[in-house]
């Protein structure tokens, strides 16, 4: 199964990539994650990549577009993938059907979480990770019990560089402008399905499973 998860910061794409990577033993592709990785482990690039991230603009279609070819071509994507966070743009969707084309592994479908504009504030700027679990955990959202737990274990929650107020309102119009136009794109290919991606985890994993199905 080769799937893109298309949908705003903050949609679930992540959330859901995971779970589904379980299931299906298929690897969860997001080329945020892999710059972040960069960025943390120092390299002149990751430099470089840090201050757009920290801004909430976009890295260069071709920096990712060499990062996701060559993930692709790892054994464990051989099978199928998830790609979460790409593509992000009109360019990096054009690359990646020319990619898979040559590969001989057409996308199976994009599917489109979708969410309402304020809920998508409330996640992004209530987003935290446990210093001690790396569990994913809301503000707003997660039970007071959850986040006690880390805080009592004598970890922190720690918040994305890039989930402060301005940086999401940018990433979001950054969203709106750039990787919108995909859904036109996926659509006139018969190869969109949207899901509606509000409420617990749990519900729209089902809904995701059902438009995979
Ligand atoms: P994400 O974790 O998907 O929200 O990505 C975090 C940041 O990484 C984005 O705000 C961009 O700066 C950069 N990034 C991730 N994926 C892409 C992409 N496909 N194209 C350009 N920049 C990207």
């Amino acid at each position: 199964m080769r799937i893109v998860l298309l949908g705003a910061p903050g949609s679930g794409k992540g959330t859901q990539a995971k779970k589904l990577m379980a299931d299906r033993n298929i690897p969860q592709v997001s080329t945020g994650d892999m710059l972040r990785e960069a960025v943390a482990a120092g390299t002149r690039f990751g430099l470089k990549a840090k201050s757009v991230m920290d801004a909430g603009n976009l890295v260069p279609d071709e920096v990712v577009l060499g990062i996701i070819s060559e993930r692709l071509s790892q054994p464990d994507a051989a099978d199928g993938f998830i790609l979460d966070g790409f593509p992000r743009t009109r360019k990096q969707a054009g690359d990646l059907e020319e990619l898979l084309d040559q590969m001989g592994t057409p996308l199976d479908t994009a599917v489109l979480m979708d969410v309402d504009f304020e809920i998508l504030m409330k996640r992004l700027t209530g987003r935290r990770t446990c210093s001690l679990t790396g569990k994913l955990l809301n503000v707003y959202f997660s039970p007071q019990q959850e986040l006690d737990a880390c805080t009592s274990a004598g970890g922190e929650l720690i918040q994305r560089e890039d989930d402060n107020e301005e940086t999401i309102r940018n990433r979001l119009e950054v969203y709106r402008e750039n990787t919108e136009p995909l859904i036109e794109y996926y659509g006139k290919r018969d190869k969109l399905t949207t899901i509606d991606a509000e409420g617990a985890i749990d519900e729209v994993y089902e809904r995701l499973l059902a438009a995979l199905d």
